[in-house]
């Protein structure tokens, strides 16, 4: 990471607290490779490994202790409390490839490989920003800060060199502009992505500064109905908090929308919660099995700490769940 101690602000760059990937200690440990916990590891942009698409572990399955990057009993790969072995393997949900996380993550993996000796200065960022605000928004800052959803004052610092953007933005950036981070620090054309004309061009919550535009309102909540809600649905308070209105506001002018967007809301609520006690069901059989067979009883608080506190036997149904497997 040498190659870009110029360009990152070191501001919320690293995480205080250790992070690991269980599946990858077990993979060096069974294969007999050295034990080490990776550099990629540390960086607090980064939650998942996107070799096992896990997320990485932060509390030891055992103690539940969280422990510093550095410590004096600090052994790669074991808990710096108990002392016990942190890699395992296979249960964990997978996250899916497509997921803005794991992109990400891969943007920051191809910064991490070696690049002979190249040093980034701080400029470039400002240069390419300028670069790339030219070529896609014809030099219209606030249109690229809206694409790239930024507060304009903060794009417009970035754009001039007054400030430099943290890893998370620099990344989101390219992320928008479909390239890796070195082709943007060397200002490869993009070819023109024909979102961008649709993003910008569609109403966003910095469009429309005056209270209860009603133009605004409906074409927001419309455009929620017909595309946002069937990937990502949100309760109602959540979308009158995006326009900037009360919720009271939608339910009096708005009322059928408004019942649409509850109701859908209510739906996905309870997939979810089929969902997580489809997962329950699972999670708890392995876990249980796992104490078997290792001869330690399957109490309360161990299956509790090897279900990372997901489920909870406090919860009626989770503890039928225990019960009867057990
Ligand atoms: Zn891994
Ligand atoms: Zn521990």
């Amino acid at each position: 990471m040498i190659s870009w101690s110029h360009v990152l602000p070191s501001r919320g760059l690293m995480r205080t607290e250790k992070a690991w990937c269980p599946e990858c200690l077990q993979v060096a440990l069974d294969n007999e490779e050295p034990i080490y916990e990776q550099l990629v590891w540390t960086l607090k942009i980064v939650s998942i490994c996107t070799i096992h698409r896990i997320k990485l572990s932060t509390h030891c399955p055992y103690c539940s202790k969280k422990m510093s990057v550095l410590s004096r009993n600090g052994k790669p790969g074991s808990c710096s409390t108990c002392e016990r072995w942190l890699g395992e393997k296979g249960w964990t949900p997978r996250i899916d490839d497509n997921s803005e996380d794991i992109k990400k993550t891969i943007l920051i993996l191809q910064m991490m490989i070696p690049n002979s000796n190249t040093m980034y200065r701080r400029e470039q960022i400002s240069e390419s920003l300028k670069f790339y605000v030219e070529q896609l928004f014809g030099g219209n800052i606030k249109k690229a800060a809206e694409y790239f959803k930024v507060a304009n004052a903060t794009f417009r610092d970035w754009y001039k060199g007054r400030t430099i953007p943290p890893l998370n933005s620099l990344v989101s950036i390219c992320l928008r502009l479909d390239i890796s981070v070195v082709n943007f620090f060397n200002k490869v054309p993009v070819l023109e992505l024909n979102n961008i004309l649709d993003a910008v061009s569609s109403p966003t919550k910095t469009d429309v500064r005056q209270k209860y535009d009603h133009v605004y309102i409906k074409s927001y909540i419309n455009k929620y109905i017909q595309q946002e809600s069937i990937t990502s649905p949100k309760s109602l308070r959540s979308i009158a908090t995006s326009i900037g209105c009360d919720r009271r506001l939608l339910y009096i002018k708005y009322p059928t929308e408004s019942k649409k967007i509850v109701d859908i809301y209510a739906k996905y609520l309870k997939r979810e919660k089929t969902k997580r006690e489809e997962n329950v069901d699972i999670e708890m059989k392995v876990a249980i099995e796992k104490l078997v067979n290792s001869d330690t009883y399957p109490s309360r608080r161990k299956v509790e700490t090897l279900l990372g506190g997901r489920y909870l036997i406090r919860e009626r149904k989770v503890a039928l769940k225990w019960k009867s497997i057990k």
